[in-house]
């Protein structure tokens, strides 16, 4: 990993508080951009109804997690509301060197790990147009008990504190506009220059064009 703009893929981490609409937003955009891959996080929380394991992500128990953090399977992984989730280290790696563009859906503290280790990852982080649509959306949100809500809802400050660490900001009050935000965020990753340069190196050579 120690030459990233080799990559062609490029990757992007959506972050945002409970309840601010991030996982609409991803699931929209991935219907439109079907050639971006969602990694599939680890958890230990439990499954809400509705959920798959393998789907949603994959669910397994503390002990399990703990061993295969410390054996260095996670690209990233942090404790979010009481639980461990963490990311494939090697999901994310092969997808990358075959110019797969990946999608993380993670927390400001993993985003911060994984740009640690891509640089060139973009962080996106979603904020809801105001506190208290962002209460209302949580408790709209039926599958999760009322202390489950309340924590969620007192985590997000937290959370909203570390929007200044992202290179982008979407406030998602209307569902379209934010989208086609979100998508011309995807669109203009692709066209970085090393992206570019890696998707088309015969032409780039063609060309006479060298990185600096
Ligand atoms: P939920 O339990 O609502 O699915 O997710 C709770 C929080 O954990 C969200 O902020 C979500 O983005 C975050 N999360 C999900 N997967 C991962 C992961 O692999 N790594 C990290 N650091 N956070 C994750």
């Amino acid at each position: 990993m120690s030459q990233p703009t080799a990559f062609s893929g490029s990757l992007f981490m959506v972050v945002a508080p409970s309840g601010a609409g991030k996982s609409t937003l991803v699931n929209a955009l991935l219907a439109q951009e079907p050639a971006i891959k969602l990694s599939i996080s680890t958890t230990t929380r439990a499954p809400r109804p509705g959920e798959t394991h393998g789907k949603e992500y994959y669910f397994t128990n503390a002990e399990d997690f703990v061993a295969r953090a410390q054996a260095g399977e996670f690209l990233e992984w942090a404790e979010v509301h009481g639980n461990y989730y963490g990311t494939s280290r090697i999901m994310v790696e092969q997808q990358m060197q075959t110019g797969t563009d990946i999608l993380l859906e993670i927390d400001w503290q993993g985003a911060r790990q994984v740009k640690k280790q891509f640089p060139q990852a973009a962080g996106i982080f979603i904020l809801p147009p105001s506190i208290d649509a962002l209460e209302e959306r949580l408790n709209k949100r039926a599958t999760d008990a009322p202390h489950v809500i309340t924590r969620r809802l007192l985590a997000a400050g937290g959370e909203i504190a570390h929007a200044p660490e992202f290179e982008y900001v979407i406030i998602n009050q209307d569902f379209s506009v934010a989208l086609s935000e979100l998508s011309a965020i995807v669109r203009a990753a692709r066209c970085r220059f090393a992206q570019q340069a890696a998707r088309n190196a015969s032409l780039f050579a063609q060309l006479g064009i060298h990185a600096e």
